[in-house]
């Protein structure tokens, strides 16, 4: 398999090849034609396993396909380390491109809390956050979820057990019904498979 089998978009293609990546990694290579389907995805998968390119790749593909004036997809981290990681991955694969992204996690001063109010005000295509500060931003009034597709959960099982299950499923409420939710976990514990049942519909499960 190669990246250009998945018929991606050429600048994402130069933008694959400019992170030095030669061909999918095994879970890119199953989650990524998944994702493109349309499906809701449950993946087991470790960190380093190339889980964060997995499901960026397809996302960045189906947000090339339309311009919007609001936000389609939210990535929720349990860190802000991973956010950042998150964050620095996407800024590869959208660049040159009309997609664009805003990190939204706690920590830092009001400068960065009013930065981020205006990207989610203007619309930006992706969030990556954590779920505090983005409840925080939601509790404010100003965040319109409208035109969402995409749901993002990564590294789920750490999300449960720093105690966001709350937060996501209030976050899960603000969203549309119908758009695609794909969730990632190191571990298939029962609160992960009890999340996965609430908020994921028909999902491809896949292990690693
Ligand atoms: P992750 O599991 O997402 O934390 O990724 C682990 C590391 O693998 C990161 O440094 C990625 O940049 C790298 N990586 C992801 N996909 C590929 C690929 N297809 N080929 C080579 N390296 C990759």
């Amino acid at each position: 398999k190669a990246f250009s089998d998945f018929n991606l978009n050429q600048d994402l293609l130069s933008a694959i090849d400019a992170f030095g990546f030669d061909k999918p990694t095994p879970i890119q290579a199953q989650v990524i034609p998944e994702i493109l389907k349309g499906q809701d995805i449950i993946g087991c998968a470790q960190t380093g396993t190339g889980k964060t390119a997995a499901f960026l790749i397809p996302l960045v593909n189906k947000l090339l396909e339309k311009e919007s004036s609001k936000v389609r997809c939210v990535i929720l981290s349990p860190t802000r380390e991973l956010a950042q990681q998150i964050e620095q991955n996407l800024i590869g694969f959208i660049y040159g491109t009309h997609v664009s992204c805003q990190a939204v996690y706690g920590g830092n001063e009001g400068a960065e809390f009013s930065q981020q109010k205006a990207s989610i005000q203007n619309g930006v295509d992706i969030i990556v956050a954590t779920p505090g500060r983005l409840k925080s931003h939601i509790s404010l009034g100003y965040a319109d979820f409208s035109e969402l597709d995409f749901f993002i959960l990564d590294e789920a099982d750490r999300m449960l057990d720093m105690g966001f299950i709350e937060d996501i499923k209030l976050l899960n409420s603000k969203l549309p019904e119908k758009k695609q939710t794909l969730m990632f976990s190191a571990t298939m514990a029962p609160n992960i498979r009890k999340l996965a049942e609430k908020i994921l519909h028909n999902p491809t499960q896949i292990n690693l």
